[in-house]
């Protein structure tokens, strides 16, 4: 349980330890997107916080306030964050458990530790806590996380040390699956890096029976897109993505990472990693095509596709039609990606 052994993050661990050896402060923030760790880093600190005999990698794992975190009872550690059905934390809970609570004395640590998610927090529950944060006792040390530094309070942003969490790399990922026993799967190298340095995003695709098929069928739209007529194609492409439209995203983060990978081989880019490997055939026979032919250039074709898909994206997110959004994309995709 010491955060040492947290895979990646050496700034944050190297802070944290620093940290502990001296007087920790009473106030860090860890920033970073959903799926990045920052309740586990958070978690981590907390028992090298409360533990009785930490060292600089953290806590010791053997004693009885370790014991207590290991078992998710510890006295002296609080955690607030939203329940399961509700969006925020309300209000009247802030002041019940930390304005009111704040000042009785530890039980069995010499500190108390509040975790806090602040992206529970609306404006008026981050003004509740501001008050406690701006005179905590001495043995109160606050740990918060958050998503992004833009929708919280200046003045309780200025009163945490803030620890960024970074991007992991796809090694560092496929470590961290490794750890969970999910790297075992053919599609787990793809996973580390189709996930944009977020481990919870390789993780939650790894553990999901849904996933495989998807990108299966998405690879199979992309076939017909140069085997099938304009006319055929507008029926099963349309079919394949109005089957699946509550994962419509999801297909064109793929496509959109087939791209890339043709870009990287028509540009024969071959020091970088394919995102795909395990459809390098399929894709370098794409690309093969796709830059041979000399009556368009290969780069304008694959970046218009790729605008295509962002397209297609940002209308998603903007609840455009379907029927339009759809219909665009299949004609943009054939246009520049039939290479057959
Ligand atoms: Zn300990």
């Amino acid at each position: 349980m010491t955060f040492a052994s947290i895979i990646g993050q050496q700034d944050i661990k190297h802070r944290l330890g620093h940290a502990l050896s001296g007087n920790p402060g009473h106030a860090f923030l860890f920033l970073g997107a959903r799926g990045t760790g920052r309740s586990h880093i958070a978690w981590r600190f907390a028992a090298a916080l409360l533990c009785q005999q930490p060292d600089k990698n953290g806590a010791c794992g053997q004693c009885r306030s370790c014991r207590y975190m290991q078992q998710g009872v510890h006295p002296d550690y609080r955690v607030l964050r939203a329940r399961e059905k509700e969006k925020l934390i309300p209000v009247e809970l802030v002041r019940r458990s930390v304005s009111a609570d704040v000042y009785l004395r530890s039980q069995i640590s010499q500190r108390k530790v509040y975790l806090i998610a602040l992206d529970d927090l609306n404006e008026q529950g981050q003004n509740a806590l501001l008050k406690s944060l701006e005179e905590p006792p001495p043995f109160v040390v606050f740990l918060l996380t958050a998503s992004a530094a833009d929708r919280l309070l200046p003045t309780l942003l200025s009163r945490a040390v803030v620890m960024q969490i970074g991007r992991y790399t796809p090694a560092e990922i496929m470590e961290i699956l490794h750890e969970r026993q999910l790297d075992k799967q053919e599609s787990a190298a793809f996973f580390s890096r189709f996930s944009h340095g977020v481990p919870g995003v390789a993780i939650e695709l790894a553990e999901s029976d849904w996933f495989h098929e998807l990108r299966t069928d998405t690879f199979r739209f992309f076939e017909q897109l140069s085997r099938e007529s304009r006319a055929s194609l507008l029926t099963t492409g349309f079919a394949f993505l109005d089957q699946n439209r509550p994962v419509l995203d999801d297909i064109l983060q793929i496509l959109g990472s087939m791209i890339r990978d043709l870009m990287m081989l028509a540009g024969r880019f071959t020091a970088s990693q394919l995102i795909n490997e395990d459809y390098a055939d399929l894709l370098r026979k794409a690309a093969d095509q796709l830059s041979n032919n000399k009556e368009r250039d290969w780069r304008e074709r694959l970046s218009t596709a790729y605008q295509a898909i962002i397209s297609a994206r940002r209308a998603l997110s903007l609840n455009g039609s379907f029927e339009v959004l759809a219909c665009n994309l299949i004609l943009a995709l054939r246009k520049e990606l039939i290479y057959a």
